[in-house]
């Protein structure tokens, strides 16, 4: 997969992108992310991209001009269209697994990191495809949610967690959240590992994870469940 990411802030994203996880999958080849800094596409010597809003207010709007200039030519680079063209915005889709799982099996991205006020609405209706939130919430910057998206993505391309299994078992992968996890020592300060952990009955340890994950979403995420088959008042 290969992702793009425009910003103003090129320097903010970079320690993420070196480490960890999306480092090693760049390093292993099953991710390119490339980042763009707005302002090379900044407009006359001071490299302006952003201007007061029409109607006033606060808060700066990054100009459409250095938008739509970055994107066509990183566009025209790529030689073929992006699967889609992505704003991250607090009133855009609210990501969750089922969107970073059909995403993740994009080939190229574009992201759209967002600063002060927004970017230019005519950006939004004419080249962006797709715009996603993090959450209901509002961030001073874009990058942060793009790095979330990223690394939400980059984990569940093959390859780049050792084992596979352990992202699909993750909370949400099957509308569960997911089971506790232990590990040495068997006691500590007086409190002891489930003895199933410990027994090395495979078939014993799948049936409690799958009671525990059952139990926890019904305690915490009720929400997550189907809902239940209501009896039909004849
Ligand atoms: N005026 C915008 C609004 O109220 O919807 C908020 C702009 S916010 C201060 C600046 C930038 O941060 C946005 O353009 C967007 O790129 C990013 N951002 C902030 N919160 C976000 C969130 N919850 N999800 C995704 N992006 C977010």
């Amino acid at each position: 997969m290969r992702i793009d990411l425009i910003t103003v802030l090129p320097n903010l994203v970079r320690s993420p992108l070196d480490h960890s996880i999306l480092q090693r999958a760049q390093e292993k080849g099953l991710v390119e992310i490339h980042v763009h800094d707005l302002r090379d596409w900044g407009l006359g010597s001071y490299r302006q991209i952003d201007d007061l809003p029409y109607g006033g207010g606060g808060g700066m709007v990054l100009r459409p001009e250095p938008l739509f200039a970055c994107v066509e030519s990183l566009q025209e680079n790529l030689g073929e269209p992006y699967d889609e063209i992505i704003y991250l915005t607090p009133d855009g889709e609210t990501l969750d697994q089922p969107l970073a799982n059909r995403l993740s099996l994009s080939k190229n991205l574009l992201l759209i990191a967002g600063h002060y006020k927004g970017i230019d609405q005519r950006v939004r209706d004419t080249l962006v495809t797709r715009e996603i939130s993090i959450g209901d919430y509002v961030l001073s910057g874009g990058e942060l949610p793009a790095l979330v998206l990223i690394d939400a993505l980059a984990r569940l391309i093959p390859g780049v967690i050792g084992d596979a299994n352990s992202a699909l078992s993750d909370s949400f992968q099957d509308g569960l959240l997911d089971a506790p996890a232990y590990t040495r020592p068997p006691e500590f300060n007086g409190m002891s590992v489930p003895v199933v952990l410990t027994s090395g009955d495979h078939n014993a340890i799948l049936s409690w994870r799958e009671e525990q994950r059952l139990e926890k979403t019904q305690r915490l995420r009720p929400d997550l469940l189907p809902p239940k088959h209501e009896e039909s008042v004849e």
